[in-house]
């Protein structure tokens, strides 16, 4: 986890685009009648290397996404002096669970109730409760993760009745991957309606204040129909770099 990706990548570089991608929300903000403080930045910081997230950590950033629990436990040490909180924003398998109630300040992919009920027992153990947002799919690609939009009430019941530790906060989930930009801001449209109807419905004891939906290539659409928090990764810290 050492930086090869730091090398391009001075402060200078890091700040402007930080700065860039701050101006792009509040632009899209602007066209929206939104409000420039509605939506929040979450930095992406998967496959990114603990130098660059100290750099980030430098400019103000405080939460970072990340996709695995094992590269949360591997960064966390030699950032703890930073305070950092840790989302995690990827599949999350159930076996994954200990790691992620240990050191995960907030779970945005929670998309199964095996998943909710091995969170609850380890968060119980670790005398915890977290933030958690639902991801929902609104594509219909086999690749994406995330509960099927009809079955979502059901679930909020569910989490809300029997799973205390998970203090539910909104809904999360990722766009299809096209150049269409009318398909792209349908799946977020989707999102921002279900919300609305579940808001309708009246679940005890959730609100459903977030909607965490955008990355680099389409987060302007997604502030447009909603969004109150964009995940960056890529358009801030560069191309990713997977190891082989
Ligand atoms: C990687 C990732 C992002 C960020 O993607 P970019 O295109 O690099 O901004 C956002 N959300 C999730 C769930 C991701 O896995």
């Amino acid at each position: 986890m050492t930086d090869a990706t730091l090398l391009p990548c001075s402060d200078d570089t890091l700040a402007a685009r930080l700065a860039a991608i701050r101006a792009r929300m509040a632009a899209a903000c602007a066209r929206a009648g939104r409000p420039a403080d509605s939506v929040a930045l979450l930095p992406v910081s998967k496959t990114f290397g603990v130098d660059l997230i100290r750099q980030a950590a430098g400019l103000g950033l405080t939460r970072f996404g990340e996709n695995k629990t094992q590269e949360i436990r591997q960064k966390a040490d030699p950032l703890a002096d930073l305070g950092l909180q840790w989302v995690l924003i990827g599949h999350l398998q159930t076996n994954k669970a200990k790691e992620a109630a240990r050191d995960a300040a907030e779970v945005q992919s929670l998309d199964r109730l095996d998943l909710a009920q091995a969170l609850q027992r380890r968060l119980d153990l670790e005398g915890r409760a977290i933030d958690v947002l639902v991801q929902v799919k609104t594509s219909s690609e086999d690749s994406k993760s995330g509960l099927p939009p009809a079955d979502l009430a059901g679930f909020l019941r569910t989490v809300a009745r029997d799973y205390p530790t998970l203090r539910v906060k909104g809904l999360m989930t990722l766009a299809v991957n096209s150049d269409d930009p009318h398909a792209v801001r349908a799946c977020f449209r989707q999102l921002r309606q279900l919300r609305d109807t579940m808001r309708g419905a009246d679940i005890a004891g959730i609100e459903l204040d977030r909607l965490s939906m955008g990355m680099s290539g389409d987060f302007e659409l997604a502030i447009e129909e909603g969004s109150t928090e964009v995940r960056i990764g890529s358009a801030l810290f560069g191309a990713r770099h997977y190891p082989a």
